[in-house]
């Protein structure tokens, strides 16, 4: 999938750039920015024209809404650079950014033609769910083209801050903030959306320890919580810290209503394998409709994996550790992709998945990943239609 350029958006370029600043063999997570970021403006009743400015901060008033009010939302996906694949030693083969602006000298090994292109994945079906985000809260909806069009030309011109390294991408952060100068409790009448971008490396991904949520809760049935808005992660933090205070890495949030059935964790869906089962939580108003896992679940079924979207109850988790029936379970999202799970705290006895199941090789949820990196890297054909490529 890709479009044409149906309108330009002016551009004020950043000079010179900081890409030499970056320390690319550690890559923080969403510690280095982009020299660009777009910004288009809400007044009035209107957009206004999309721009594409140097990365830098904004003026804002000290009543703007979003700082007391919390009309503020985002959006996360990532962009990929195409695998490189060498047809001879690899070594001389352009892998990270700097390197590829360098001209391929004689010596070098010819590469595939079309690799090394740029894929912003689904950015659709990002937009979509922004769409339901904003009008969950008062906040109008950017139009397709200026965030369709604004990631594509933003990430064209700032294509060489996009990794080269396998498991590395471009993290993409589209948000929007309520401007409006008042203290009144009121919707905001003015918006900045604005997108930025962060290049993040292969992360090592240590399975994680999480704590079964049964006293707090992160969104309750009528709430927001399908909706990507910062009020979920400010209401998220304090329970987090206190699982942290006991030794776990995040919360496994349950449903508001019983805390009985679980919902997801922190900000990643949550799978388990039970009986040789890929179970997920089905969807709901209080469960974030992930693009991972919306992706592992097709692929999942494409790949004769058997599925199911079901509730999951935390006593049914307790019995499947005592039978030995659960294998595996991790954390899906756009961020780390897929999170092992090694432990599970639950009324505080902690229970341990089988080190032989997920992070192992073999695994559902490492195959899940492949599958998903080898569309992703253009290794594998787009059967899905899943691949934005910037031309
Ligand atoms: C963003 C997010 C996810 C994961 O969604 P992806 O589209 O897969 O990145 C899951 N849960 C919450 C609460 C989130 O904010």
């Amino acid at each position: 999938m890709s479009l044409t350029q149906s309108f330009h958006i002016p551009v004020q370029r950043a000079y010179p750039s900081r890409l030499h600043e970056v320390d690319w063999e550690n890559l923080e997570f969403g510690k280095y920015f982009t020299d660009h970021m777009l910004i288009c403006d809400y007044e009035d009743g209107q957009w206004k024209e999309p721009q594409i400015i140097p990365f830098g901060d904004f003026r804002l008033s000290p009543v703007a809404l979003a700082l007391h009010y919390g009309q503020t939302i985002f959006e996360g996906m990532k962009a990929f650079r195409m695998d490189v694949r060498p047809t001879g030693p690899s070594k001389n083969i352009p892998r990270s950014p700097e390197r590829t602006n360098v001209c391929p000298s004689d010596d070098e090994p010819p590469v595939r033609p079309g690799d090394g292109s740029i894929n912003i994945f689904r950015p659709e079906k990002h937009y979509d769910r922004m769409v339901l985000t904003c009008e969950r809260m008062c906040m109008p909806a950017v139009p397709r083209e200026v965030f369709i069009e604004g990631l594509h030309q933003l990430i064209d011109l700032d294509r060489n801050w996009v990794p080269g390294e396998e498991g590395s991408a471009l993290y993409i952060r589209p948000f929007m903030i309520a401007t409006e100068a008042r203290l009144r409790v009121k919707v905001s009448e003015s918006y900045r959306f604005a997108i930025v971008a962060s290049p993040t490396g292969n992360y090592f991904q240590q399975p994680v320890r999480v704590k079964v949520e049964r006293d707090f809760v992160r969104a309750a049935r009528g709430g927001t919580g399908y909706a990507k808005c910062g009020g979920n992660y400010g209401a998220s933090m304090y329970p987090t810290q206190k699982a942290k205070e006991e030794g776990y890495d995040q919360v496994l949030w349950t449903d508001g209503q019983t805390h009985r059935y679980i919902e997801e964790s922190g900000a990643m869906n949550v799978f388990f394998v039970l009986d040789g089962t890929l179970v997920t939580p089905p969807l709901s108003d209080s469960i974030l409709d992930g693009v991972t896992r919306d992706s592992l679940l097709k692929l999942a079924q494409r790949d004769g994996i058997p599925i199911a979207e079901r509730p999951v109850d935390v006593e049914e988790l307790k019995e499947a550790f005592k039978k030995g029936t659960i294998t595996e379970a991790f954390g899906a999202g756009t961020a780390a992709v897929i999170s092992p799970i090694g432990v599970i705290g639950i009324d505080g006895n902690d229970y341990t998945l089988p080190a032989s199941g997920t992070g192992s090789a073999r695994s559902i949820g490492a195959q899940l990943k492949d599958a998903l990196d080898n569309i992703r890297y253009g290794r594998e054909a787009d059967t899905e239609e899943w691949n934005f490529i910037v031309k």
